[in-house]
């Protein structure tokens, strides 16, 4: 059982708004620096995952939006501005993106990286948890990527905003327009508009598709094991590989019936981010869909940063689920 808490109005309301407006002007930094962006622009983190100007100009906005509107708000986000500290040329070139689209007066080197910090928090009763560029490896191909911000209230996502920059309105209509934002409230349902900010429509999963999603990346997934899971389940189209949360929106928008990520054999260690998940598993709640681990249970969004018990998540159309849960527990 779903909690009921809502969020109550109009608290609900001006959050939704203001998610709205930080996700579309990070969208639009994201969009100038992936147009102007130069080779130093991309760092590697001590993981050796890549990380960028943008994602920290991202960071840096919807920090900033979130804490001016509602300053005691903790908000848990994926980058820190440790790395831009030692480094003068990327710190300048942030800075330089997010004054071109803060709604502030300048900001200084030093603002800009208070900015990023104050997304440092932990996570607790309620908070903010935010991804500034999931995919950071598709926003660098010039493919799929995604801006999520969410809003947990004791465990229970209430509101996700799903910036999907390069996704198409539609993905098998051809001369779609593209850039789409997913925007879903517990209990009211999840609404596509344009990254223009535009509402297109309200979407719904769908039970007449027979397609799955999973990561571009090998490593990030066990492969093997998806295509055997969807095998069994009479799925014979080939997998939709995107990066990011995009997998989700296109559940919810009912592209694809299932989205599975269960854990690649070699990284048995790898415990999925909270900021991974959060906005996506809203939009497909909200638009019908069932969003729950390998073994049936809800996502865990109060053990860390990192979902510690998680061995893996299943998104699927509602009427699926079942049928993939059964699946997974004959392997
Ligand atoms: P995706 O594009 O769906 O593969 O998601 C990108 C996210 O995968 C990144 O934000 C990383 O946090 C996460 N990631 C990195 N390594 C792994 C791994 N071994 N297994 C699962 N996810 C990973
Ligand atoms: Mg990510």
């Amino acid at each position: 059982m779903k909690s009921q808490i809502h969020l109550i109005e109009p608290q609900g309301k001006i959050k939704k708004q203001i998610a709205i407006d930080a996700v579309l002007k990070a969208i639009q930094l994201c969009e100038q620096v992936q147009a102007e962006m130069v080779p130093t622009d991309a760092i590697q983190k001590t993981d050796r995952s890549p990380v960028t100007v943008a994602d920290f100009g991202s960071q840096a906005l919807i920090c900033r939006a979130i804490g001016k509107a509602f300053p005691d708000d903790t908000i848990v986000a994926e980058e820190s501005a440790q790395a831009l500290r030692e480094n003068a040329t990327l710190l300048e070139r942030v800075s330089g993106y997010v004054n071109r689209f803060s709604e502030d007066t300048v900001a200084t080197t030093e603002t800009v990286c208070e900015w990023i910090n104050s997304g440092s928090g932990e996570v607790g009763p309620s908070f903010w948890t935010l991804d500034p560029i999931d995919g950071t490896k598709g926003f660098l191909r010039r493919d799929q990527y995604a801006i999520a911000l969410a809003y947990i209230v004791e465990g229970v996502v209430q509101l996700g905003v799903l910036g999907c920059p390069n996704l198409p309105y539609r993905l098998d209509a051809t001369g779609s327009g593209r850039g789409c934002l997913f925007v879903a409230i517990r209990g009211q349902g999840t609404h596509l508009y344009t990254k223009t900010g535009e509402l297109l429509e309200r979407v719904y999963v769908s039970e007449a598709t027979h397609r799955f999603a999973e990561s571009v990346e090998s490593t990030h997934g066990d492969s093997e094991a998806h295509a055997k899971i969807a095998n069994s389940l009479g799925i014979t189209e080939p997998p939709v590989q995107m990066d990011s949360q995009v997998k989700y929106g296109i559940v919810s928008r009912g592209e694809a019936s299932l989205y599975i990520r269960l854990p690649n054999p070699a990284f048995p260690d790898y415990r999925e981010c909270i900021w991974d998940h959060a906005a996506g598993l809203i939009a497909v709640e909200e638009a019908g869909g069932t969003v729950t681990d390998a073994n049936g249970a809800t996502l865990n969004f109060l053990t860390g940063k990192r979902m510690y018990e998680n061995r893996g998540i299943i998104a699927t159309n509602g009427k699926l689920h079942q049928h993939v849960l059964k699946a997974l527990s004959n392997r």
